[in-house]
């Protein structure tokens, strides 16, 4: 089972003696033991087997086992959401006066972590450009434990060099984690490239039917022996239930991200000819600045486009309020399209140019590319320009 495909497909628990095919969801809080030395035995950690489902469940086991082996990894935890895995993976490796070592660009959620919670217990960020890697090495002190990265970034789809930024890691004895949610793991495994641990926000394209939320950790043994300590006490645990929907939905990861690919790239290439239209970013066309970056790194393009309407932020807002089948969301990486103005919206609260540090122009619109026809999403972006 060397092909992601199979792999996300045949990876299973174990059968019960009901001979069902697909998996069961193992709606279960605690597990039965045979007698008191059974018991103690597992409690001591002695035996292997489920004792109680903030620790372990069959279901999870299944989708945790399916994301480590799709990244390459020695091991892995399931959580609730994206955030518990970025949470539960920083809570767990980091000591008061440790340091951060991260791109500008961040997850919202992620950014309000290094900034605001972090900071109450001495840990501290320090932010560098996703686009210039010679900023790194500088902010690197002897304080600095992680280095943290997402590529492509959110929204603005500027592309680190995972590999460069490996070297660096390794230089300065850092833990290199990647959050890999906006290429999954079919597109790109930053493992190869060096990182130690990778996490992912399920709820995404993983699930990719925006129904429910999940996270993933995986990496390393030792590492995650250490967020396994943390978790298990802290309690982030994904539901048997989520894990269930998750593994299932990475049956079809592989054909859903070629198809989400597929049409971005198209969409893509159709705005780059269209009059209202500045400018258009996406890894796969040549025009992107770090295009050969993002081939050597990434099997396809992914399913995130974005562009800039001419006329700036007046012109973004009304685009959205001419959409008429594509949904206005701040999700992503769902079978249906979605659009977002993220001046607006996610990102209203920074002045202008903390928006143009990261990337946002006033006209820049993002589209996440669904899995409709591509005729029906296209017809209904360009009635909107
Ligand atoms: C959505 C997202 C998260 C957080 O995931 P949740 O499942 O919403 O908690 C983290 N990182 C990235 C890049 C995301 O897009």
């Amino acid at each position: 089972m060397k092909r992601k495909e199979t792999q996300s497909i045949r990876t299973q628990t174990e059968r019960t003696n009901f001979g069902e095919h697909a998996t069961p969801i193992y709606m279960t809080s605690s597990y039965v033991f045979d007698n008191a030395e059974h018991m103690r035995a597992m409690f001591a950690g002695e035996e292997d087997g489920n004792v109680y489902s903030r620790y372990s469940n069959p279901t999870v086991d299944e989708f945790i086992n399916k994301m480590a082996m799709l990244e390459g990894a020695e091991a892995g935890w399931a959580t609730a959401s994206g955030m518990a895995a970025v949470f539960s993976t920083f809570a767990a490796l980091l000591d008061a006066g440790d340091e951060v070592l991260a791109s500008r660009s961040v997850f919202g959620s992620t950014h309000k972590l290094f900034t605001q919670i972090f900071p109450k217990w001495n840990i501290e960020t320090n932010y560098v450009s996703a686009t210039d890697l010679d900023e790194w090495e500088d902010a690197i002190t002897p304080e600095t434990k992680i280095l943290y990265l997402e590529t492509p970034s959110n929204p603005a789809l500027d592309i680190i060099d995972l590999e460069k930024a490996g070297e660096i890691a390794k230089k300065h004895d850092l833990i290199y984690v990647v959050d890999n949610c906006f290429t999954t793991p079919i597109i790109q495994n930053p493992i190869e490239f060096g990182a130690d641990l990778v996490i992912h926000s399920a709820t995404k394209y993983i699930d990719g039917q925006g129904r429910g939320l999940g996270g993933a950790i995986v990496g390393k043994q030792e590492l995650i022996d250490e967020v396994e300590a943390f978790a298990r006490h802290s309690g982030p645990c994904l539901s048997p239930f989520n894990a269930w929907m998750l593994s299932k939905s990475l049956e079809t990861l592989q054909i859903r991200m070629e198809r989400h690919s597929q049409t971005a790239l198209e969409i893509a290439q159709r705005l780059q000819d269209h009059d209202q239209v500045e400018w258009v970013k996406y890894p796969f066309l040549e025009s992107h600045p770090a295009y050969e970056i993002a081939k050597k790194q990434m099997a396809m393009g992914g399913g995130i486009v974005t562009f800039g309407i001419k006329g700036g932020l007046e012109a973004g807002r009304n685009f959205l309020d001419s959409i008429k089948m594509l949904s206005l969301t701040a999700n992503l990486g769902d079978s249906r399209t979605i659009a977002t103005h993220p001046a607006s919206t996610t990102h209203s609260k920074l002045s202008e140019e903390e928006r143009a540090k990261v990337g946002i122009t006033q006209g820049l619109i993002r589209l996440s590319v669904g899995l409709e026809h591509i005729e029906d999403i296209w017809e209904d972006v360009d009635q909107a320009l």
